[in-house]
């Protein structure tokens, strides 16, 4: 019978983690989580960070200023291509930093839950690592909306990082 905890060599079997980021302090803090509990030496290691549609202003409707809308459009969506990119280059010189020698950036587009979901498919991730909070401003939930999406859909196992009593009450 194969051993599936390591692998004929000694080694640990690879792993694929998605860590999902959005710029916030919350999956920093999952990601701080990630490299001082759970990290392994041959991870792989998947930043995930999903696009949302840009939401155009409701003046600017399709249907009576077309090609302002399209024109709108396609800046606030470059804006956030731009500020992927910017995280893109922080995670992946903190990798470094770190030593990490197998890590990527995958950029997607959708709704964050579903495209967070249908990445950790597509790779195979071994685990989702993410914040519990993130940019939102509202906070009528316990954990975020992505955060609760991924954790009730996701066929993988999910660590979802809260932050401590004391961060959370100040
Ligand atoms: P809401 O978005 O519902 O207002 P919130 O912003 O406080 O709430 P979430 O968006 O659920 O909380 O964020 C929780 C975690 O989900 C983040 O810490 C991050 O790990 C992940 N996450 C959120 N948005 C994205 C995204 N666009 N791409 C990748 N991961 C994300
Ligand atoms: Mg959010």
């Amino acid at each position: 019978m194969t051993d599936q905890t390591t692998s004929t060599t000694g080694e640990e079997p690879l792993r694929v983690v998605l860590l999902a980021i959005d710029g916030s302090k919350h999956c920093q803090r999952a990601f701080d989580y990630y490299v001082k509990q759970l990290r392994r030496h041959n991870d792989v290691l998947l930043l995930v960070h999903a696009i949302e549609p840009p939401s155009v202003p409701g003046s600017l409707s399709v249907s009576n200023s077309g090609d302002a809308f399209l024109r709108k459009h396609a800046e606030m969506l470059e804006e956030q291509i731009a500020e992927a990119r910017r995280m893109e280059s922080r995670w992946k010189d903190s990798c470094r930093e770190l030593g990490m020698n197998h890590f990527s950036f995958l950029l997607v587009s959708g709704e964050p839950g579903e495209a967070i979901c249908r990445a950790a498919e597509e790779h195979s991730a071994d685990m989702v690592v993410m914040g519990s909070r993130g940019l939102g401003l509202l906070r009528r939930t316990f954990i975020g909306s992505v955060s609760d999406y991924v954790l009730h859909h996701a066929y993988r196992p999910v660590m979802i990082c809260p932050p401590t009593k004391r961060e959370a009450t100040e």
